[in-house]
């Protein structure tokens, strides 16, 4: 049982698997999930990779002021939201408004709209696909994955996060997507994927005690900046599963003992990353890594039968037909 469970949650996570999200006004990475991931993901391509299909204003609506969020109604229309816990549109564009007022806040960059050109409007999107963030002109497009929103597990407040705190795809995308899933945690009103609403530092024991050697090879690269991070996050899943709690783990770790002026400033490094460790915290990379895995191994932990049980729960509260 515990293993067919175990299963079924693989095929939940790849459906409503978090993209990299990043908007920057050169990249976008995303992997449809039915196929898999090239070799090397190349991360440095210079077009913006925008969707040919994106809804035009086809009810006439104009966008409020700047950087509020939206979600028009036809786009609401087509969703299923008996499992919601969004009543009606408004519902939803004005938590959106909430997540980008708290997260913008939070981060330190209540002025983000001035990194993009002219002034930036979001709109939010359903697809069958990951969710993940694209940029067109003054456009950003958030899009969710449509089950996942159905059955309100859509990382909202992650994928705004990515619009707010732009990649730092030169560097590291642990701490990109460590943010991110941070964020969420910290101001998401429902759990989603990679961590499912438990403590990331407790997942990240998990993995550590029932697969160390996939851990170890993970946790070698969280917060380097190497290039084995993008192919971690691109690749096989079960690894990129790995990836993406360590990375949350491991910026949570940061943030919540030195602060997040230091870690936005760790983000924003562009010359040397691990050096930059030390000019900030006055501690080598090697050594924060330690402190932070003896925090992970302090950490209550959980076993793999109550992970199982946390997730099999989980769906069914949020009714996901898989789980139950
Ligand atoms: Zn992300």
């Amino acid at each position: 049982m515990k293993n067919v469970t175990i299963i079924m949650a693989f095929f939940l996570l790849l459906l409503l698997l978090i993209g990299c999200g990043a908007v920057t006004n050169d990249i976008e990475v995303e992997h449809d999930v039915t196929e898999p991931p090239p070799e090397v993901i190349e991360l440095k391509s210079p077009e913006i990779i925008v969707e040919d299909d994106c809804p035009e204003n086809n009810d006439g609506e104009t966008l409020p002021a700047r950087f509020t969020a939206r979600m028009f109604d036809n786009v609401w229309e087509s969703a299923n939201m008996e499992h919601s816990r969004f009543q009606t549109v408004e519902d939803f564009n004005s938590q959106a408004d909430y997540y980008i007022s708290v997260i913008s806040e939070f981060v330190l960059r209540e002025n983000w709209y001035e990194q993009y050109s002219d002034t930036p409007s979001i709109e939010f999107l359903l697809r069958d696909r990951i969710s993940h963030v694209a940029e067109q002109g003054n456009r950003i497009y958030v899009n969710l994955n449509k089950a996942g929103f159905e059955h309100d597990l859509a990382p909202i407040a992650h994928e705004i996060t990515h619009v707010i705190v732009k990649s730092s795809h030169d560097r590291t995308v642990s701490l990109d997507e460590g943010l991110a899933s941070f964020m969420q945690e910290r101001f998401g009103k429902n759990p989603t994927v990679h961590t499912w609403g438990i403590d990331a530092h407790m997942l990240a024991k998990m993995f550590f005690i029932n697969y160390e050697d996939d851990y170890s090879s993970v946790f070698s690269v969280i917060g380097s900046g190497d290039s084995q991070e993008d192919r971690y996050m691109s690749g096989e899943f079960h690894l990129r599963q790995i990836f993406y709690v360590l990375s949350h783990s491991f910026t949570k770790y940061l943030i919540e003992t030195y602060g997040i002026d230091d870690f936005m400033k760790l983000h924003a490094s562009r010359d040397d990353l691990l050096d930059d460790y030390h000019v900030l915290y006055g501690k080598s990379y090697e050594e924060i890594k330690s402190e932070w895995h003896s925090v992970v191994e302090s950490s209550p932990g959980m076993t793999l039968e109550e992970y199982d049980n946390h997730l099999e729960e989980l769906f069914d509260r949020h009714n996901w037909p898989f789980g139950s």
